[in-house]
Parts: structure tokens; C-alpha cells; sequence
């Protein structure tokens, strides 16, 4: 599924979005870069406040202004500016680009019917008549594991559960049939025979085209769906790479601490919040066993190969260890690989 980068449906250059509180200004995302292919997964992991989700709500320009400002970089879609200051990006949220918000409720109106919102979705983007987009509701609703579909269309946000309520939001993101899905945990609050249905619908429009932007703390939609992994930690990206790669050779000390919190069977659980990261130099550098000297000072370090330099599969890490002069094997041999649990063929 994964191409080539050379023409990304989406490419993200030197991201920068600031967040200022009472108690001062905090570098929510911190120079991200990266593409999504069309039908390419790529999936967003890391602890929560890591930037994830400011990350993708900057993309579209959808996080709060006040308190968020997006300062700088470039967002680029099919070819089209979404920075810029002519860009109707209201016109492109929806109709193109689909978000699935961690919280539900921000994508329900509750004064109108499900249905109602799903028909709206589709023919404010769509030419078809209002019947069809009805059928076409119904249809969606039972895609995204809405028993009952035909009946409870004309339901109200309220009368569904909070993993129900998740997934009609799914399908309001999807009822536009957008070129690329921005989903923010789609799956949390579902059984794990929802979850399935999710993601084999997720790999049907991935086989369609469509690019995924995926959020999640759980490792097996991980493993079921990314061609690609972004590890985020304070704002940036850490380590990137194809997935089977970095699940079984994680390579930044963030990543091998992020994946030591998995439990073998779901989530990465949580790690403890912090107030502050280093102003300069390795954001890690604070908790990083490993660290050096040269960790610290100047920027964030700059991305190395991981492998023995032939390596052409993508897989970096914003380390110094993985640079000239330093024995990456010194921390690739502290990695655990969570390839094997996180893809297990146990049943649950
Ligand atoms: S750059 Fe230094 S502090 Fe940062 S992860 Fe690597 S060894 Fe640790």
C-alpha cells in the first residue's frame, strides 16, 4: 500500500504550533514532517500530550485559535495549500478530508436525528437525491457496526452509547467518501468484534485509495492497519518507519520506553505527564538512560537511518547514538520488539 513519497496526497513540511496557557507557552507541535500516500496508512503513536492530536487538528486548521496559533510550516493536500490565507479549507473538511474526533460528541449535533446528519454529510458533497443519501446512511450505519441500521437512523445522538455514538461518527467522517480519514482513536470504545468490522472497513477504502491518518493507543489497529509508525514525543517526531520495522526494532529510547509500557495485549498504557521538557536539544534527554553530552544544546537532533547505513525501508530516529561516531547497537540491543505480541492470533 505504501508509495512512494514522490507525489504525497499529503505532505506536512516543518509543522509548528504553539499553545499558550496562564502558565506559559508550550511547543504543542515542534517542526513535523511526514506524508500519507494515497491508500497508505499512517498511524500517530505516543503518550497522550505528546502532540498527536494538535498534530492532525492543525492540518485542517480546525485546532482552537485561541489558545492554539499554528506559527509555522506547510500542510499541502492533493496538491493544494491549506495554509494559505485563499484556501477555502471549510469547502475541503468533510467533503475531502474526514475527521473522527477522539471525543464523538464534537462531530454530533444533538438537536438533529443521526440520519439526518448523515444525509446532510452527504449531499451538502455529493449530487444525489435525498432518498438515495438515506439509503446510503442506512447502509453506512450498518458498515460501521450500527445494529439495527433501518431503524435506528432516526435515532438521536443522545440515544446512543458512547462506542455507538463513536461510530456513527465514523460513519458521518466517511459519508462524503473523503480522499483522506483523520481518525483520532476510532476504535476505543468498541468490542473487539466492532473493532474487527472497523478495521476491515478501513482496509477496504484503504484498497480504494483512500489515505488514513490514524491515532491510537491500541497496537494491534496498529499492527491490522499502518503501512507507516510516527512515534511522538514533546511535540516531535522520534522515530519513524514501516511498521513491522519499528515493532521489531524500536530504535529511539522513547520508543523502547513507550513500548515497555505495552501490556502484551492491548493498549500502551499511559506514562506519567510531565510539566516541563528540556528547552533545547533532545526533549528525551531528562528521562533517556543513554544520554550524553552531546544530547544536549541546539535543536531537536536531526533523523539517522536505522540499520547498517544499505537500509532503504525509511526506518530513522531522531538520536545522536544513530549518527557517526557513537555504537547504536548500545540501544537497538535494549529494544524490545512488540512485533509479535501486538499481531498475536489469540482470539479475543
Ligand atoms: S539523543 Fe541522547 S537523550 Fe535523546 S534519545 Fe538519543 S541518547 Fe537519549
Amino acid at each position: 500500500m505504501s508509495g512512494d513519497h514522490s507525489d504525497p496526497l499529503l505532505a506536512v513540511e516543518d509543522l509548528r504550533t504553539l499553545i499558550r496557557a496562564d502558565r506559559g507557552t508550550v511547543r504543542a507541535v515542534d517542526g513535523v514532517s511526514f506524508a500519507v500516500d494515497r491508500g497508505e496508512a499512517v498511524c500517530l503513536v505516543g503518550e497522550s500530550g505528546s502532540g498527536k492530536s494538535v498534530t492532525c487538528e492543525s492540518l485542517t486548521g480546525i485546532v482552537p485559535q485561541p489558545p492554539a496559533e499554528i506559527v509555522g510550516g506547510s500542510v499541502t493536500f492533493d496538491g493544494i495549500d491549506l495554509r494559505a490565507a485563499d484556501t477555502d479549507r471549510s469547502a475541503i473538511r468533510g467533503a475531502r478530508i474526514g475527521h473522527v474526533f477522539q471525543n464523538p460528541q464534537h462531530a454530533l449535533d444533538p438537536v438533529y436525528s443521526v440520519g439526518d446528519q448523515l444525509v446532510e454529510a452527504i449531499t451538502i458533497h455529493r449530487e444525489v437525491d435525498e432518498a438515495t443519501a438515506r439509503e446510503r446512511a442506512i447502509d453506512l450505519l450498518g458498515r460501521v457496526g450500527i445494529p439495527r441500521a433501518a431503524q435506528r437512523v432516526d435515532d438521536y445522538p443522545h440515544e446512543f452509547s458512547g462506542g455507538m455514538a463513536q461510530r456513527v461518527a465514523v460513519a458521518i467522517a466517511l459519508a462524503a467518501e473523503p480522499d483522506l480519514l483523520i481518525a483520532d482513536e476510532p476504535t476505543t470504545a468498541v468490542d473487539v468484534t466492532v473493532q474487527a468490522r472497523l478495521i476491515d472497513l478501513l482496509r477496504g477504502l484503504l484498497d480504494d485509495g483512500m489515505g488514513l491518518l490514524l491515532i491510537t493507543h491500541d497496537l494491534r489497529v496498529v499492527a491490522a492497519l499502518a503501512d507507516r509508525v510516527l512515534v511522538m514525543f514533546g511535540g516531535t517526531i522520534v522515530e519513524r518507519g514501516p511498521v513491522e520495522a519499528v515493532f521489531d526494532r524500536p530504535a529511539h529510547p522513547y520508543t523502547q520506553a513507550l513500548f515497555d509500557s505495552y501490556d502484551g495485549t492491548t493498549r500502551l498504557a499511559e506514562r506519567p505527564s510531565r510539566d516541563e521538557l528540556p528547552a533545547d536539544g533532545c526533549r528525551f534527554r531528562a528521562e533517556c538512560p543513554h544520554a550524553v553530552e552531546s544530547c544536549a544544546g541546539g535543536e531537536q537532533p536531526g533523523f539517522h537511518t536505522v540499520g547498517d547505513g544499505a537500509s532503504t525501508d525509511g526506518h530513522a530516529a531522531s538520536c545522536v547514538y544513530y549518527g557517526d561516531g557513537y555504537d547504536a547497537e548500545v540501544i537497538q540491543s535494549a529494544g524490545r520488539a512488540v512485533q509479535q505480541s501486538a499481531t498475536g492470533d489469540d482470539d479475543d
